[in-house]
C-alpha cells in the first residue's frame, strides 16, 4: 500500500515537472491567461498534491513503527519498544522499586522441531497471554526478546505473588496442553533482575537477569532465580575467556590430557579420551567446563575442535615413531556446532593424512544433544564419517530427550552412557534401570556400550554384572598428562 501511494506520488511530481517544463513552448500570454482562468483549480490540485505526500509519510512512519515495535509472531511489544519504555519508566524510578524479569521456554526447540513452527508460534502467543494475566496491576511492560525468551518489567512491592503466578504453571499447562496434546509438559526458567540502579543500561540489566537464568539450566520445575553480586563474577569470567581466547589459541594455552578407558571384562587398557584444558595466563588451568557451552553459543568451538584433533593426530604421530608397540584407539570430543561446519569431514581426513594416522585409530564422540537437531543431517554425517575410517560414539547418551529408539536408526559404533545415571544425586534403582535398558538396547543393536564417570569398585562390578563393555573413570584412571599416557603405552599400567 505504500509503496504504490509512493508510486503515485512520483507519478504526480513528474507530471507536475513535465507541465512546468513545457510551458515555456507556449506564448507568455497564454501561460498568465491559463493561470489567470484555472488559478484556483491550479492550487486545489497542489494542495490535493501536498496532502497525498503528507498521507504517504504519515503512514510509512507508522508501518515502520509497526514493525520495530511490534513482535510478528505474538503481537505484543518488541524488545526495541520494550527498551524506549523502560528507558523512561526507570528515568524516574528508586532503587529496589522495580524488577526485571526474563522467562524462557524449556527445550523450545523440542517442541519447534517436534510439533512444528506453527505450533511453536501458539505456544508462545499463549505464554505471552499468559505473563500479561500475571498480577495486570503489577506488570508494567512486556515484550519477546528472542525466540523463546520473554521479558518484563514489575514492581517489587507484590514479588512473592508475582513469583507464586510464575511458579503455578498449572493454567498455562492446560492451555500448551491443548496445542501439544495432554503429554506435554511445558516447563520455564525465569530469572530476576531486581533494579538496584534504574539508570544503569536496559541491556546490561537484560543480561543480568540472563546470567541468573542460566544458573538454574536442568532445575526441575518452574524454577526463578535473583540476580546477585556472586554472579557478576560470572559475566566478568565470561567477558575474560571472549577476551582471550584466539590469542590463548595462538600461544598454545590450549593443552590436551587424556583419560584412559578400561575393557570392563579384563580391565586390559583399551583406549583415551582427549580432554581440553586452557592454560590461562591470569586465571590459571581452567576446565573446559567453564568455556567450551561459551565457545559454542560465539562459533570458537570451530576452532579449537580443529586444533585438537590437530593435535591429537600429532602426538599420535609421534608414538608411531616412539617406543609405543600398538596405538590404542583415541576419542577426540567435536561439538554439536563442529559439526555443521562445512567439508569437515574431508577436513577432518586430511588431517589425518598430514600426520599418517590410521582413521580407525580415532573415535569421534559427538554429545546425544547434537541429535536433537535434523536427525537425517547428523545421520547422513556420521555415515560420512564412518565411511573414511572413523569410530563414531554418542556420548552423554541418555541425558537429552531423545528416546532409546532412536538408537536403531543411528549409524553409531559406541555409546557412552551419562556419567548422571552413576552420581549420587541420581535414584540408584532408576539409574541402574536406564543404564540396564540402554546396554540391553545397545548389545541387540551391536553397539559397544562405554560407562563414564565410574568412581567405585561396586559402580564397576554392577556394570560389568550388566554386560557393560569399556569403562573410564576416576576409579580406573584420572585425565593425565599425554606424556604419562604415552608412559603406560609403553611401560603398561
Ligand atoms: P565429557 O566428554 O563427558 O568428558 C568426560 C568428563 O567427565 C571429563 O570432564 C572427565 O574429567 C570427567 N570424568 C571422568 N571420569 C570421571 C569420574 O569418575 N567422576 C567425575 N565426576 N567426572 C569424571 P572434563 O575434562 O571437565 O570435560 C568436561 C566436558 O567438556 C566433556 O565432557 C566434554 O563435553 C567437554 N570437552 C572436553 N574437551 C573437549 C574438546 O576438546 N572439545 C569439545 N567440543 N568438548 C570438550
Ligand atoms: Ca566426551
Ligand atoms: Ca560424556
Amino acid at each position: 500500500m505504500i509503496k504504490s501511494g509512493i508510486k503515485g506520488t512520483i507519478a504526480f511530481g513528474v507530471i507536475v515537472i513535465l507541465f512546468i517544463t513545457i510551458l515555456p513552448c507556449f506564448e507568455p500570454s497564454f501561460f498568465s491567461k491559463l493561470i489567470k482562468d484555472n488559478a484556483w483549480m491550479m492550487l486545489g490540485i497542489l494542495t490535493i498534491f501536498f496532502a497525498i505526500a503528507l498521507i504517504v509519510i504519515v503512514a510509512s512512519n507508522r508501518r515502520l513503527k509497526a514493525v520495530l515495535y511490534i513482535d510478528s509472531s505474538t503481537g505484543k511489544a518488541s524488545l526495541a519498544k520494550f527498551k524506549i519504555d523502560a528507558r523512561a519508566l526507570l528515568d524516574t524510578a528508586k532503587p529496589e522499586e522495580y524488577m526485571l524479569v526474563s522467562i524462557d521456554v524449556n527445550n523450545f526447540k523440542y517442541i519447534n522441531d517436534i510439533y512444528g513452527y506453527d505450533a511453536g508460534n501458539e505456544v508462545l502467543k499463549v505464554l505471552a497471554g499468559h505473563i500479561e494475566l500475571i498480577l495486570p496491576d503489577e506488570v508494567m511492560l512486556t515484550a519477546r526478546r528472542s525466540a523463546d525468551n520473554f521479558v518484563f518489567i514489575s514492581k517489587t512491592s507484590n514479588k512473592e505473588k508475582i513469583f507464586e503466578s510464575l511458579s503455578d504453571d498449572r493454567p498455562l499447562k492446560k492451555d500448551v496442553q491443548d496445542i501439544l496434546g495432554p503429554d506435554y509438559n511445558l516447563t520455564l526458567s525465569t530469572g530476576v533482575y531486581v533494579i538496584q540502579q534504574p539508570l544503569k543500561g536496559i541491556s546490561v540489566m537484560l543480561d543480568y537477569a540472563n546470567i541468573a537464568k542460566k544458573t538454574i539450566k536442568g532445575r526441575v520445575g518452574n524454577p526463578i532465580a535473583e540476580y546477585t553480586t556472586e554472579m557478576d563474577k560470572h559475566m566478568e569470567l565470561k567477558k575474560k575467556i571472549t577476551v582471550g581466547m584466539e590469542a590463548g589459541l595462538q600461544h598454545g594455552e590450549f593443552i590436551t590430557c587424556m583419560q584412559p578407558k578400561f575393557s570392563l571384562q579384563d580391565e586390559v587398557l583399551i583406549g583415551a579420551e582427549v580432554l581440553v584444558r586452557w592454560k590461562h595466563p591470569d586465571m590459571g588451568m581452567l576446565s573446559p567446563l567453564l568455556f567450551i557451552s561459551l565457545f559454542e553459543e560465539n562459533g570458537f568451538i570451530e576452532k579449537l575442535d580443529m586444533y585438537i584433533f590437530e593435535a591429537t593426530c600429532k602426538m599420535m604421530q609421534k608414538w608411531e615413531k616412539s617406543r609405543v608397540v600398538r596405538i590404542p584407539r583415541i576419542s577426540v570430543n567435536i561439538s554439536r556446532v563442529t559439526l555443521g561446519k562445512d567439508n569437515l569431514v574431508k577436513e577432518l581426513k586430511e588431517i589425518t593424512e598430514k600426520y599418517q594416522v590410521e582413521t580407525n585409530c580415532l573415535e569421534i564422540e559427538i554429545t546425544e544433544g547434537t541429535l536433537e537437531r535434523g536427525t537425517e543431517r547428523i545421520i547422513h554425517i556420521i555415515n560420512e564419517l564412518k565411511s573414511v575410517g572413523f569410530y563414531v560414539s554418542i556420548d552423554d547418551f541418555g541425558s537429552g530427550y531423545s528416546s532409546l529408539s532412536i538408537l536403531k536408526d543411528m549409524p553409531a559404533d559406541i555409546i557412552k552412557i551419562d556419567k548422571e545415571f552413576l552420581s549420587e544425586t541420581f535414584d540408584s534403582q532408576k539409574g541402574k534401570k536406564i543404564i540396564n535398558s540402554i546396554i540391553r538396547m545397545s548389545k541387540e543393536l551391536n553397539l559397544e556400550t562405554v560407562a563414564e564417570g565410574i568412581e567405585t569398585k561396586e559402580q564397576a562390578e554392577t556394570l560389568k554384572n550388566m554386560g557393560c563393555d569399556v569403562a573410564q573413570g576416576f576409579y580406573f584412571a584420572r585425565p593425565m598428562k599425554p606424556e604419562d599416557f604415552e608412559d603406560i603405552l609403553i611401560k603398561g599400567i
